[in-house]
């Protein structure tokens, strides 16, 4: 496993060479995050409508800028290594053409999928007494909502960019996901799930097209639920990951053949957790749960090693570090890295401005 891990490290650094950075734009005290009062009683399900609006950065992008994430659940980076280019062709031109590493993390308290996508798009660790979002739980939501589990008014990159007069949307596979809705209402300006995996990308291929939102969430579920079924990196498991890459290759094309979005659009990529091969579950702290590709990929992005571009990261190696000292790059790193592509401050408001550098 080790040394699987350390040549993971290896496949990552190709294309290192080029380490163009692009300055950060964010940082305007004008569009930092809003002050949120914590309020223990009532969810703060009305995010910041009523707030003063932001005039644009100087350093805004002219063109309206878009973000596609996607987050692949259960991605595991033993996958993408076995099936390669050949099979994972789409993948891994992302990962080729971009700044990417294979060897991200997730969150350090959890591998499962709510806490960690609630982290995707709140820039937050899991633990609520720590500073994070405190969604703890894996199940189906019923009508609870992030800022209850904190304890406090909760920001996302739903909410950060609707503030800021940007358009979003969320697809995602799994009802868990209502939660995103039910916790930023009216900061999520399409909203789908539930739909079989290429009836939900076709919708938010089509939405993608036509609305050209800002911001868009797309959650692909099918190599977690092979995974729960059959187990890690076996056939179903792997045939999944094989359809994600087609998946994710119409994205692209989608982007690529239409002239509002070609040139303007960012796909950042990373998963929840991973999943150990022969196991139905990926609970456990092992490295094929923790370790994830993090992949961010457009036109102003120059393809490398993220860890060679952000020396203030550290990485893991096959590790997995707590929250003290040099951070690796985790999933996490999704909101902040959306937010610095749109020209937005950092989500959480006590954070500095987003860090990444590709
Ligand atoms: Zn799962």
């Amino acid at each position: 496993m080790k040394d699987r891990f350390g040549a993971w490290a290896v496949v990552a650094g190709l294309g290192a060479a080029s380490l163009g950075l692009v300055s950060c734009s964010a940082g305007d005290p004008d569009l930092s995050a809003p002050t949120s009062s914590p309020s223990s009683s009532t969810p703060a399900s009305s995010p910041s409508s009523v707030e003063p609006t932001a005039t644009p950065s100087s350093t805004a992008p002219t063109e309206p800028a878009h973000v596609v994430a996607i987050s692949v659940d259960g991605l595991a980076v033993e996958a993408l290594l076995e099936l390669g280019t050949k099979e994972t062709p789409h993948l891994h031109r992302l990962l080729d053409e971009g700044a990417s590493t294979l060897n991200a993390r997730t969150a350090y308290e959890k591998n499962v999928t709510l806490p960690n996508h609630v982290g995707m798009v709140t820039g937050r660790r899991i633990d609520a007494a720590g500073g994070g979002h405190g969604v703890t739980w894996n199940g189906n939501p019923v009508g609870d909502t992030v800022q209850a589990a904190a304890g406090e008014k909760v920001a996302s990159i739903f909410s950060v960019a609707h503030r800021h007069h940007l358009t979003t949307a969320l697809f995602a596979g799994k009802t868990k996901f209502d939660i995103m809705r039910d916790s930023w209402p009216r900061s999520i300006d399409d909203f789908e799930v539930r739909k079989p995996q290429g009836r939900l990308v076709a919708d938010a291929i089509a939405h993608l097209v036509s609305a050209q939102p800002n911001l868009t969430f797309l959650h692909l579920a099918g190599p977690d639920a092979a995974g729960h079924r059959t187990g890690g990196m076996g056939v179903a498991y792997l045939d999944a990951v094989r359809e994600i890459d087609r998946l994710v290759g119409k994205v692209v094309a989608a982007i690529e053949h239409t002239p509002a979005l070609d040139g303007t659009t960012t796909v950042i990529l990373t998963a929840d957790h991973g999943f150990a091969a022969g196991t139905r579950d990926h609970g456990a702290p092992v490295p094929a749960n923790y370790t994830i590709p993090f992949v961010v990929w457009g036109p102003d992005v120059a393809a490398g090693d993220l860890y060679a571009s952000n020396p203030q990261r550290r990485d893991p190696g096959t590790g997995r570090p707590s929250y003290d000292g040099a951070q690796p790059i985790r999933n996490l790193d999704l909101a902040d890295a959306a937010m610095h592509v749109l020209g937005l401050p950092s989500v959480p408001p006590d954070a500095g401005p987003p860090d990444l550098r590709w």
